[in-house]
């Protein structure tokens, strides 16, 4: 069906797009070939976003509009939320796409209630009936079941979790058009003074392709190290369960889990971590997980691809030998 229209925000952090929003922009275009036709437009916001928004047409949007209002650094919800809004009003799209980031967690939200439509939030898979409309999936009782929905309303408000669908670059020469908000920065209720984010040349863990996770069975924060190391050869990001949060054995941004970060990466590599149901949540939608536990009935095995029954002392250093080893071989 040639009307369908997706409109898909561009999530810009540290002057780069996020991956995230890049595989957004790719699955649109996807369902739009898929529905038989249709539009997909790339939205970007935030003062010198112009700058980058170039390097979206290499995803194969129709078009790229921008709305850079020079007083807007950084996000900031409710005047991300407006801009994003009077856009889908004024372009009438059938879907609109956000990534379930952070960011995306709080503006997919605002812009559904500013249009007064339904969401369906953190989806693992979005697809095309045919009828070009979309069906998405999206993990219920804390990822214990996939429930498939369609949203009646239109717009269809969907935010996709990061990782779950590729990046694929496609022929394009959209145009960048340029847009004003209604408002200025005086009619805001509130203006961010300062974003204190880790300093990390880490991929954020909702992003990295590669995770390495510790819990409780670290026995203490002094033994991450060994844990820091393995995720330094193979360029994962660590994480942790909560209880080694709660203890304080790691930032709180280092979280996987219902209460935590959720992540999706191609690896996820679990040592002395038992699996309780609230850390699944997190993870299960990893597209390989290998468990290391000393305790074969540990529930973390029942989620594992592969799982190696031990003690991780022993067998992180081995492993991390092993791989360094591989790397050396080329
Ligand atoms: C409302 C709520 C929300 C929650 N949210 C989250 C959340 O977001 N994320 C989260 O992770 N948890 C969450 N939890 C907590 C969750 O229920 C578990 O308590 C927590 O995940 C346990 O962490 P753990 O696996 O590190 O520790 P434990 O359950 O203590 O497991 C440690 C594991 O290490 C193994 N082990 C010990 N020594 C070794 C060794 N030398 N080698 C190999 N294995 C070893 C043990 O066999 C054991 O399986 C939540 C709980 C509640 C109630």
């Amino acid at each position: 069906m040639a009307d369908t229209k997706v409109l898909v925000f561009c999530e810009v952090q540290r002057g780069r797009f996020k991956k995230g929003s890049l595989e957004a922009l790719s699955e649109a275009k996807r369902i739009v070939g898929k529905a038989g036709g249709g539009s997909v437009v790339a939205v970007a916001v935030g003062n010198g976003v112009g700058d980058i928004a170039g390097e979206l047409k290499a995803y194969g949007p129709d078009r790229v509009i921008v709305c850079a209002p020079d007083w807007l650094e950084g996000y900031n919800g409710e005047a991300h939320g407006r801009i994003v809004a009077e856009i889908a009003k004024s372009e009438a799209p059938t879907a609109i796409l956000v990534t379930a980031t952070l960011d995306g967690k709080d503006l997919a939200p605002r812009v559904a209630a500013a249009l007064g439509v339904t969401i369906a939030t953190d989806c693992t898979a979005i697809d095309s009936d045919g009828d070009g409309r979309l069906s998405v999936v999206r993990p219920v009782y804390a990822g214990k079941a996939y429930a498939t929905i369609k949203i009646a309303d239109t717009p269809q408000v969907v935010s996709l979790r990061p990782n779950s669908v590729p990046v694929a670059e496609a022929e394009g020469a959209a145009a960048v058009e340029t847009v004003e908000p209604s408002f200025g920065a005086g009619d805001l209720r509130y203006t961010v003074k300062a974003v204190n984010a880790a300093k990390t040349e880490k991929a954020d863990l909702t992003e990295a392709d590669r995770v390495v996770s510790g819990g409780r069975g670290l026995k203490g924060p002094e033994h991450f190290s060994i844990l820091e190391e393995l995720a330094e050869t193979i360029g994962a990001t660590v994480g942790a369960s909560r209880a080694v949060v709660d203890a304080g054995w790691r930032p709180h941004a280092d979280q996987i889990g219902q209460t935590g970060k959720t992540i999706a990466p191609t690896l996820y590599l679990g040592f002395g971590i038992s699996g309780a149901i609230q850390h699944l949540a997190g993870m299960s939608t990893s597209k390989c997980i290998v468990a290391v536990n000393k305790d074969p009935e540990a529930p973390i095995f029942k989620a594992a691809d592969y799982g190696i029954v031990g003690d991780l002392f022993e067998v992180v250093p081995a492993l991390t030998e092993e791989l360094k080893k591989l790397q050396a071989d080329g």
